[in-house]
């Protein structure tokens, strides 16, 4: 519990005298809240953060173009991993496309670092296919897994795109793809215990090759204020087949937060779906969508209304939304009203992408 005397909470297991910085969560679900770490905290986040990009590939010696903040939240945390792997780091920070394709033609580069959101919005305003970027590094948001999204990233980049993502309350970049592209090994292991549990009965799952689920994460080493069964309401599906790679335990894929989620009539819905399901019918459409709930709630009557835009020079044709709305409705049991809208019609951010409009 957080009152005035204890702003960290009442389990705070570490003397404040060892607390050597305080980071804050966004507050996604309520209020903001702090987060107190040690100097051996902060240095197990930095151990499980380059765990984590490490599997993507990146290797001692080359450049990357970070544009995250460092800011008060955990993200920031992340930023001092990529010296930790030996990487060059070249920091250009957030919102500032100019700066970051400027670092990207003069100082070559190999990787970036950035939300997938963003990586798609530079690929569509930049021709970067020929650029020395050969690893794209994906975080912030999920999205970066999805096939078809990953695919249309790869191809506007000229480059391997892989994922990595943190919970604010936990750590950041726990979780990291390999080369295999076949969901995010926790990089944390050691540090984190992780669980899938039944989000509505909270009953924990077995960690099966398939089983979706909301993650449930624990400290194991944090000192300051550690978290047990922190339930994180990211929706993930699990995979445990071996991975080339050698890195062992289960992997996952974050198929949203249990907070976008929409049930209409019955059906579980996550937007981020939604989307990986549009992206299949590429080049006909940008890959950007809206949807827009009638009413507030999670609750929806169908047809669900949502607007899907257009890729550059195509028009708008029946068969198109037809097909569109056929596959919805074959995939993901939902009906939806799909309006399509020209190109550029969505709003894009240089951060996380809104999927949602609330009615
Ligand atoms: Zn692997």
């Amino acid at each position: 519990m957080v009152t005035p005397a204890n702003p960290f909470g009442t389990h705070l297991c570490a003397d404040p005298s060892e607390i050597v910085r305080i980071y804050s969560t966004s507050g996604t679900t309520g209020a903001p809240s702090y987060i107190p770490l040690t100097e051996g905290d902060v240095e197990n986040w930095l151990i499980g953060s380059s765990r984590s990009y490490a599997a993507s590939g990146v290797e001692p010696g080359q450049r990357i173009v970070s544009t995250y903040n460092a800011g008060p939240f955990v993200a920031g945390a992340a930023l001092a991993a990529f010296e930790r792997i030996g990487l060059v780091h070249i920091p250009v920070g957030t919102g500032n496309s100019a700066l970051l394709v400027r670092a990207i033609e003069t100082l070559k580069p190999e990787a970036v670092v950035l939300t997938p959101s963003y990586a798609a919005h530079l690929a569509e305003s930049h021709d970067l296919r020929d650029s020395s970027v050969e690893r794209v590094l994906v975080a912030g948001e999920p999205g970066g897994g999805e096939p078809a999204f990953r695919a249309k990233l790869e191809e506007g980049w000229g480059a391997k795109v892989t994922e990595a993502m943190g919970v604010g309350d936990i750590g950041p970049s726990l979780f990291g793809e390999c080369e295999e592209q076949d969901g995010m090994h926790l990089g944390a292991h050691g540090l984190v215990h992780m669980e899938v549990i039944d989000p509505e009965s909270g009953e924990a799952l077995t960690l099966e090759d398939g089983v979706e689920g909301e993650l449930v994460l624990t400290h194991l080493q944090h000192r300051a204020a550690p978290l047990l069964r922190f339930r994180t309401r990211d929706h993930v599906q699990v995979r445990t087949s071996p991975c080339t790679c050698g890195r062992g335990g289960p992997r996952i894929r974050c198929v949203g937060r249990t907070d976008d989620m929409l049930i209409v009539r019955g059906v579980n819905v996550f937007p981020s779906a939604l989307r990986e399901v549009v992206n299949t019918f590429a080049p006909e459409v940008s890959g950007h969508i809206l949807v827009r709930p009638r009413s507030t709630g999670v609750k929806q009557e169908p047809p669900l209304p949502v607007s899907i835009e257009l890729a550059p020079d195509r028009e708008a044709t029946d068969r198109l939304s037809e097909a569109i709305g056929a596959k919805l409705r074959e995939e993901l049991t939902v009906r939806a009203e799909i309006e399509l809208v020209p190109f550029g019609a969505l709003s894009r951010s240089e951060y996380k992408s809104k999927l949602v409009e609330p009615a």
